[in-house]
């Protein structure tokens, strides 16, 4: 049994649902404990609890401890399921990150699989549907899945009620990927979004935008969105280059002006273009699973976030994999992430 501790490093969700998917990928059962204990409400939230049930659904799995608040969980896998799914957060609690939880072991399933996914789409501090779409999935077809979504409604904090759906076709093995050079920076996009709210934040966040990154008109646009369940705002900025699209997002709260939104998310952008590589912050993290998965995979970024680090850490408790990472070591700001597969033996668990 691998026995994992919730609070040790980042100390949040993703511990959890990396956990998940990678147990359930490999067969391998765990513990986890002291879960979300580095969050300010620890324990299971209705998005963690809902990865869960997903994750035990998709992996045929018992599940004890899977309640709101616990903070102690035991999973044991006993296959993996794959067809038609519906998970529902049944709050505005993140539908995007439920998917992580599922989606690496159903990349090598036996057939394919059709997700509802609801709640949260458009979420602080999960990634947007946008990221998800383009950024995040297309590096999984890189790797050899056929994979698309699918936004029906977005769901905004708090009224929730978002939906998107997946499609996805398997492959027998994950292909390693390498994401090295960006290439040519082709050009960036933004849109503005507002549900239920003046049109005006939407339009101020993008002028903030096209002054600060000298943006062409044509490459940004205002939205005002009329199917969402309750009141929301988003401002999505795109950099598309030879390599891939990256994808920022600054989310509109309550007393912050649209203008310090749109700032935060073009600081984001420029560090990100100054840097010379493909893969940004948010990318980083998110990439580690799959590529593990897949037994290699290269790639070059910014410095690591903590979540970069934590991710490494659990996955190299359930998968027989070096991942390195490291600066490159001449003042560029940019770093390498390798990813190796140690054994011979794929999928190995480590259960050192
Ligand atoms: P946790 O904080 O442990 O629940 O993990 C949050 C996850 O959401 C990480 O994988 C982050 O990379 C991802 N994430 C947070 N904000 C964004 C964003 N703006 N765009 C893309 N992904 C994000």
């Amino acid at each position: 049994m691998i026995e994992i501790d919730g609070a040790a490093g980042e100390g949040g969700g993703q511990i959890l649902r990396t956990a998940l998917a990678l147990s359930v990928a490999t067969g391998s059962p765990f513990t986890i404990h002291r879960i979300r204990a580095n969050r300010r409400r620890p324990g299971l939230m209705r998005q963690h609890l809902t990865a869960v049930l997903a994750a035990a659904a998709v992996g045929r799995a018992e599940a004890q401890g899977a309640a709101l608040g616990s903070t102690r969980l035991t999973f044991r896998p006993r296959g993996i399921e794959p067809g038609r799914h519906h998970f529902d957060v049944g709050s505005a609690g993140s539908a995007t990150l439920v998917l992580q939880a599922v989606l690496p072991p159903l990349l090598t399933a036996e057939a394919g699989s059709n997700l509802l996914l609801e709640g949260g789409t458009h979420n602080p501090f999960a990634p947007p549907f946008d990221f998800l779409d383009q950024t995040f999935l297309p590096r999984i077809r890189e790797m050899g899945p056929q994979i698309t979504a699918a936004l029906h409604r977005p769901g905004f904090f708090p009224a929730g009620g978002g939906r998107f759906a997946v499609t996805i076709t398997p492959v027998r093995a994950l292909d390693p990927v390498d994401l090295i050079h960006r290439g040519t920076v082709r050009r960036c996009f933004a849109r503005a979004s507002v549900a239920r709210l003046p049109r005006h934040i939407a339009e101020r966040e993008i002028d903030v935008i096209r002054s600060s990154l000298a943006i062409s008109d044509d490459q940004l646009s205002v939205e005002e969105i009329r199917n969402s369940a309750g009141p929301g705002n988003i401002a999505i900025l795109s950099v598309e280059s030879d390599a891939l699209t990256e994808t920022f997002a600054g989310f509109g709260r309550r007393g912050v002006p649209a203008e310090a939104v749109a700032r935060g998310l073009v600081s984001e952008a420029k560090e990100y273009l100054a840097a010379d590589v493909p893969v940004g912050r948010r990318l980083a993290d998110q990439l580690l699973v799959p590529m593990a998965l897949a037994g290699g995979g290269r790639f070059r970024t910014l410095p690591p976030s903590r979540h970069t680090r934590t991710n490494a850490r659990v996955i190299r408790r359930f998968l027989d994999v070096d991942i390195a990472i490291e600066p490159e070591g001449d003042d560029n700001g940019a770093w390498q992430v390798v990813i190796k597969r140690r054994s011979s033996r794929p999928g190995a668990p480590d259960r050192a």
